[in-house]
């Protein structure tokens, strides 16, 4: 995805990828995040906007990107792969 060498060439200039584990980290910091931004839309947890919304799905996905990266693991490829599991799962176009 050309978008991973974009977050590769920022990480690279901001002093290279953190440690796998801070890394791990920092995803689960971010899907908390989101959360609270879901939580906050809903109205479940004080007023949200969507525009936190969108600001934490790109947290989310840069923190992916990172971890990507660090393994060498194509996000496209990897979503693809996830597609095709499900619709072969759950819409029986295996031939099944
Ligand atoms: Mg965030």
């Amino acid at each position: 995805m050309r978008l991973q060498s974009e977050v590769d060439e920022l990480v690279k200039a901001l002093g290279g990828y953190w440690k796998p584990f801070e890394m791990l980290a920092a995803l689960v910091e971010e899907t908390g995040e989101l959360a609270d931004a879901m939580l906050a839309l809903e109205g479940v947890k004080g007023n949200g906007s969507r525009e936190a919304l969108v600001e934490e799905i790109g947290d989310v996905l840069f923190a992916l990107a990172c971890i990507s990266n660090y393994y060498g693991i194509d996000l496209e490829e990897a979503l693809r792969s996830t597609i095709e599991k499900y619709r072969r799962r759950d819409l029986s176009l295996d031939g099944d």
